[in-house]
Order: C-alpha cells, then structure tokens, then sequence
C-alpha cells in the first residue's frame, strides 16, 4: 500500500485478545485483500474482500527476532505477515486481519494461486534450515503459536485442512515451518490434522504404475496440492510428496513414495471428506 500511509497513526488491531498493545508493530507491507464482485438479485453490483479462509504456518529463517521483525515491518524487507511469534512465545502483530499481509509468494492450494488474499500468515522466530543442525521450537513458542492458531481458527471459522505450512502452497521453492515443527501438538488443540503414523524403521520404496501414479496425484490435487495429473514421478510431485511427508510424517521425508504415505494420503482425504 503504503506509502502514503503513516502506519504509525493505524490504530491497535482488535483481532485476538491475545495481544497486548505494546506487542502491536505496524507493518508498511499490505494491502486490501482481493475483492470479489457479486451481483444481487435487482442486478445492482455488491463488492466484498475474499474470505479469510485459510491459516499459513512459516518460521522466519532469521538469526534473529529483530531482524525478522525488520524484514516484515519495513519497505526494505518487503514482506508481512499478520503476527510474529518470537522464541519467548511473545506475540506480535504488524498487520491487521483484515488487509492482505505479503507471506505466501508464489503459491498455490485447491486452485487458488492468491494465496494472501485468502490466508492469515503467523510467522515463527525459527533459523531453520539455514542452519546444519535446525534449532527446535521452544516449548514456550509452542504454547503461544498453539493459542494464537486456535483464536485465528475458531474466530475467522477456518477448517481443519485449511491449516497449512508455508511448504504446502509453495513445495517447489519453500520447506518451512520444516519438518521439525509439531504439527500433533496443534491437532491436540483442535487446529489442522494430524493422522498419527506408526514410526516403523523401514520405508520400502514403492513404484507404482502410471494408472495407480494418476490416482494418487488427484487425490493430492483433491485435498489441495497445486499438482499436475500426469502420470509420471515427475519433479513437481517429488516436491508435493516431500511437502506433504514433511508436514504429515515429519520423522521420515524422503520425497518418495511407499505404503505409508499413500495410506496417510487416503486417510487425510477421508479425514476432509467426513
Ligand atoms: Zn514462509
């Protein structure tokens, strides 16, 4: 937007009860969220914002929170989300709900490729994979971002499969919040799936044929990956594989197919479908 905007002069966000007044850090990079255009029935031309419908998970790939805290606030950075939470579990918001924050990039889910139009983005202080061994989360970051994810969910009536890391809408080009975030500590709370697999020691690799190869990759565009139906392990679906494990059987990504991670792809879409 924003140019023309002192963001100093925009009033706390009343979205979550959750932040205190102080921990509201306005950012320069926003905008309104995609309108839609509908048309009643005498014919006259209504206009309303697209609805928040989705709620995307990332960590800040920052040393630190500060800085994080610059990449999203300033200009410079380029970039929002609605909140950060910093590796103490303090909550801040730089963007209200309402406007269109700029988190998810290049993305694409269930046919949507407007990613920012639709979505909350929290943002979580994590170096990830910058790093050779990933810092884990915090257990105190943990809690915060549990509750921050169930008053995101229950206020804006977000569905369980609409809570997604930022390498779900992106598998091509991002790996976070990566595979050391706990997505069954959320789903313990009520937010996003978790289909609770068996940590076996051996994944037998799986070729399947093209017929079974198309099955399977409409199953993965049917809960919402942006994949094309070809028939072929092709790159992209090495990608939504990885993308998927990464956030649905996070001890073991390997990117390649075996028995487990079709069962979890048919049990995830039974979860959405029920
Ligand atoms: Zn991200």
């Amino acid at each position: 937007m924003s140019e023309d905007i002192d963001v100093s002069l925009l009033p706390v966000p009343t979205d979550t009860a959750l932040l205190k007044s102080e921990d509201w850090v306005p950012s320069v990079n926003f905008n309104e969220r995609r309108a839609t255009v509908n048309l009643c029935g005498s014919g006259a031309v209504q206009t309303a914002c697209v609805k928040i419908d989705m709620l995307l998970l990332h960590y800040t790939a920052t040393p630190t929170n500060d800085y994080a805290l610059q990449l999203l606030t300033t200009a410079e950075g380029g970039v929002s989300s609605h909140y950060l939470v910093d590796g103490c579990g303090r909550i801040i918001q730089m963007v209200a709900e309402k406007y269109r924050a700029w988190h998810a990039g290049v993305a694409e889910w269930a046919g949507e490729t407007d990613i920012n139009s639709c979505s909350i983005g929290i943002e979580i202080q994590n170096q990830g994979y910058a790093l050779e061994r990933v810092p884990p989360y915090g257990e105190a970051q943990m809690a915060a971002v549990t509750e921050l994810c169930a008053d995101i969910v229950e206020r804006n009536k977000i569905k369980l499969h609409r809570v997604l890391g930022h390498s779900d809408v992106a598998p091509h080009r991002k790996q976070d919040p990566g595979a050391h975030f706990d997505w069954s500590l959320l789903a313990k709370r009520g937010v996003g799936h978790w289909l609770s697999p068996e940590e076996c020691e051996e994944f037998a690799p799986l070729h399947l044929n093209e017929v079974s190869l198309c099955e399977l990759q409409r199953k993965l565009v049917a809960i919402g990956y942006g994949l094309e139906v070809t028939g072929e392990f092709d790159q992209r679906t090495e990608f939504v594989i990885t993308a998927f494990q990464r956030h649905y059987r996070p001890f073991k990504v390997t990117g390649q197919l075996d028995q487990q991670t079709i069962e979890l792809v048919d049990q995830l879409l039974d979860e959405i479908k029920a």
